[in-house]
């Protein structure tokens, strides 16, 4: 059996995307086992030492060392890449490494990145303390508006850089309204399609050059690795893997095998989040102690039309907005006793954060304030137990 998502084959165009997360990426191996096979080897051997040189000179394609050529690993790869519909794509150890790599691994020294500060915590770091180091500079939008990110835009700029929907507060940008500004002067877009995975939007399909992936979340989708991914062209994937070669943020082959099989059940699982959330949502609208609420899925949410253009459903992610301050925010995460009070999301768990003091504390309380992450802002991954059991847990700090 060849990879039914083989570049060259025409069949692999007309295959269903559930199809695709279920068989792409996928060669029948030695022993013909049906579940793909965790290749556990650090490097491989060869049949001479003439092809040990062609293999090491790149005159021949093949298996070196698990560094950059795993056959799990690559096998996530191609699927991701089916899923996402671009020509290719690469596992990293992380997230982070992802966004890391992709940045340090095509950069050059006095280029820029237009992005906003209301992103994932750890990602506004990078861009803000550690690539200046390098004089990679970040150029801050304050908004999605296209109009502000073509003015942002200077001879030096290399990518627009964008989270959608944005972590924690759900904000949502039109992403092909950004790749057009992108192109028409030459830079590229890069989106983090961490909230919504292939599933529910596919930033290349819209124009999007490169997607990010946190693996760690809904790839997954129960918790258990931290891994990444990084999905473009074949000649940008081809540089990075050459860059992952000798940098080596590598996706382990054992979290490889656990996101194979995470992709599997990614659409059906995305669809319960989605409504799941959907009706916590709404449920939160009822209740009095709560403020705001941000959710896509609702026709409050300011970009709600946008939503259901761009995405195929809203998502499983929630935030909102209690009365009083940081205390009676820790009240109602204390007050929880199924969901999990945790930082990580996108899990078959509800977990419960709050963002402040979190997984956005390392940001300046100016920088928090600015992009609206208040101190009695609680976000909820929801997760795929009964809507009405999470409502009743929410319901216990709140009343
Ligand atoms: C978690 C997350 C990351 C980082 O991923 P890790 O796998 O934790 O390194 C990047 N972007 C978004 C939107 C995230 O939620």
């Amino acid at each position: 059996m060849t990879n039914i998502n083989d570049d060259n084959s025409s069949d692999s165009q007309q295959l269903g995307d559930n199809t695709l997360a279920i068989r792409a990426g996928v060669e029948r191996s030695s022993f013909a086992e049906h579940s793909e096979s965790i290749v556990t080897t650090s490097s491989y051997v060869f049949d001479n030492a003439a092809s040990a040189a062609a293999h090491f000179g790149g005159e021949v394609d093949g298996l070196i060392y698990s560094r950059f050529t795993n056959p799990t690993v690559q096998a996530f790869e191609r699927r991701l890449a089916a899923l996402e519909k671009t020509e290719s794509c690469i596992g990293t150890s992380s997230g982070m490494a992802a966004i890391n790599m992709v940045l340090m691994g095509t950069m050059r020294q006095g280029e820029n990145l237009i992005a906003t500060r209301n992103m994932f915590g750890s990602t506004v770091n990078l861009f803000k303390n550690f690539l200046p180091r390098f004089g990679v500079n970040t150029k801050w939008a304050n908004s999605f508006d296209a109009d502000e990110w073509a003015a942002l835009i200077d001879k030096d700029t290399r990518y627009l850089y964008l989270e959608t929907p944005t972590n924690p507060l759900t904000e949502i940008a039109d992403i092909r309204a950004l790749a057009e500004v992108a192109h028409s002067a030459g830079v590229q877009l890069i989106v983090d399609n961490c909230f919504c995975t292939p599933a529910l939007q596919k930033p290349a399909e819209l124009g999007a050059d490169i997607v990010i992936h946190s693996a760690t979340k809904y790839l997954d989708g129960q918790g258990r690795c931290v891994g990444g991914a990084i999905a473009g062209s074949n000649e940008l994937i081809k540089e990075l893997t050459s860059y992952m070669r000798s940098a080596g943020p590598s996706m382990s082959p054992f979290n490889a095998w656990v996101f194979l099989k995470g992709l599997e059940t990614l659409s059906l699982r995305m669809q319960q989040h989605s409504h799941n959330a959907q009706a916590v949502a709404q449920w939160l609208e009822q209740q009095t102690n709560v403020v705001r609420i941000n959710y896509p899925g609702l026709e409050s949410h300011p970009q709600h039309k946008l939503c259901k253009q761009q995405q195929r459903l809203p998502g499983g992610i929630i935030s909102f907005e209690v009365k009083g301050g940081q205390a009676a925010a820790w009240k109602v995460i204390d007050a929880t006793k199924l969901c999990s009070i945790t930082g990580n999301l996108g899990d078959a768990r509800t977990t419960i954060t709050h963002p402040a003091t979190t997984t956005h504390g390392r940001m300046s309380d100016e920088d928090r304030l600015a992009v609206g992450i208040n101190e009695n802002l609680i976000r909820l991954s929801v997760g795929l137990e009964d809507a009405v059991d999470i409502q009743a847990d929410l319901a216990r700090g709140l009343e």
